[in-house]
């Protein structure tokens, strides 16, 4: 494909934004439109169930860029305003406001959405968290909150019940799993986590899967808890539900692309003949790892961008990123490169888990797959370069 004279990206976010940047710094002339359905200038989503729900930062400082530099970008945003459906062979975005926005290259960057409980989306008090409006939301309740319940023992289903913690407020994190995080980090890691929500207050009612929410008898449209599978009861005034998150593709289902738990996209990030997905909401084949990939983290948002651009300008490159994550709740920093699994091969390479400074390796059938770093993020990365290969 020869350089597009006009590059549309759908989504104004992390992946969105990169994807512009990327090409601008590569000499791109032609005109970019970034389309986003929130108000908000782009901004960064990992603060937010830290520092801004916490109230550490004013909100405007996850903005990811300032005016100033979003301006010398010469990008047209449009925010406000979704994307509605996609028309391939004329390689034109409606959106739902009635525009019709066409394009010579066009890049998918839409992310994921929360997934929610039955029945959840007519009761107050139970919130989601994927939005600088949802964190604002939640902090506003939570600072008049007396108990949290937090459905999810996931990643975020845990920083936001540490961050809650940190407020005063009474926490409990239910979930399925046996300590939180168990299913990516394995007993090791997520023992530990266990051990530090426990220390700091949280209550752990895990091992039992959220069936529903309650509310009162008067049906006031309130929650008053969550029921679990076991027929348990958990009290709560402030529900909130960290169940995961299903790509935001309802807007292409009739495009003719192909979908399935994400934008399924080909090596080089290409869903069609100049549509490409980046970020959160794409699902591509890894050529090093021979399989479809979809991973929602921060620096992948950014690293798929780069691929994207480049390839968008003739690059033609397979895009093989070491998968990157990170979390952090209380005073414990963990850094996760590769691709862990709860039935890895784990052993402690530097540190000590007891002094809670340690780097692990994870392995499957003697091959590393992964390394992860509690509060050692640089012998973490020295670890990943020996262990896992690549440059960074
Ligand atoms: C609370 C929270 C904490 C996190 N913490 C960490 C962390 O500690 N470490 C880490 O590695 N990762 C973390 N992440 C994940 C990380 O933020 C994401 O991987 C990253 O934001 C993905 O960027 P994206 O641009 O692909 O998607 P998103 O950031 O989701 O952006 C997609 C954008 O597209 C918009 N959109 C959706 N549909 C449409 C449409 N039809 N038309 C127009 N626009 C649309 C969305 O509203 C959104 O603005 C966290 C995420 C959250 C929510």
């Amino acid at each position: 494909m020869s350089t597009p004279a006009r590059v549309l990206v759908a989504g104004a976010s992390a992946a969105g934004l990169a994807t512009a940047e990327a090409l601008r710094r590569k000499g791109y002339t032609g005109a970019l439109t970034l389309l986003g359905d929130e108000e908000h200038v782009p901004y960064d989503r990992p603060p937010l169930s830290k520092q801004v729900l916490a109230g550490a930062w004013q909100p405007e400082r996850s903005h990811l860029r300032t005016r100033e530099v979003l301006d010398a970008l010469d990008a047209e945003f449009l925010l406000g305003d979704a994307a509605a459906s996609l028309d391939v062979a004329n390689r034109t975005v409606h959106t739902e406001s009635g525009r019709a926005l066409a394009a010579d290259a066009i890049v998918l960057a839409t992310g994921v959405r929360p997934r929610t409980l039955p029945g959840q989306e007519g009761l107050t008090g139970v919130h989601v968290l994927r939005s600088l409006d949802d964190a604002l939301a939640l902090r506003a309740e939570l600072l008049a909150a007396r108990r949290l319940l937090v459905v999810g023992d996931g990643v975020l289903g845990a920083e936001i019940a540490a961050t809650a913690r940190g407020l005063g407020v009474e926490v409990v994190l239910a979930g399925p799993q046996a300590a939180p995080l168990a299913a990516q980090l394995g007993p090791l890691a997520s023992g530990l986590l266990a051990e530090l929500h426990n220390e700091n207050g949280v209550k752990l009612r895990l091992g039992a899967g959220v069936d529903g929410l309650t509310t009162d008898a008067a049906n006031s449209g309130r929650v008053t808890g969550a029921r679990l599978c076991t027929g348990e009861v958990l009290e709560a005034d402030l529900v909130v539900v960290a169940l995961g998150a299903i790509p935001c593709t309802d807007w292409l289902e009739d495009s003719g692309l192909v979908l399935g738990n994400g934008v399924v996209c080909d090596s080089r990030c290409r869903a069609a003949d100049g549509i490409y997905a980046a970020g959160d909401v794409a699902r591509w084949h890894h050529e090093h790892l021979g399989s479809l990939l979809r991973l929602e983290n921060r620096t992948n948002a950014t690293e798929q961008a780069l691929a994207v651009a480049a390839n968008l300008l003739g690059a033609d490159q397979p895009y093989t990123p070491i998968p990157y994550f990170w979390t952090d709740q209380f005073d414990a920093k963990l850094q996760i490169h590769g691709v862990l699994t709860a039935d890895a091969e784990v052993s402690v390479v530097e540190g000590d888990p007891a002094a809670r400074r340690f780097v692990a390796r994870y392995a499957r059938h003697g091959k590393a797959v992964g390394v992860l770093g509690w509060n050692m993020p640089k012998q973490a990365r020295l670890h990943r370069r020996q262990h896992l290969g690549g440059s960074r």
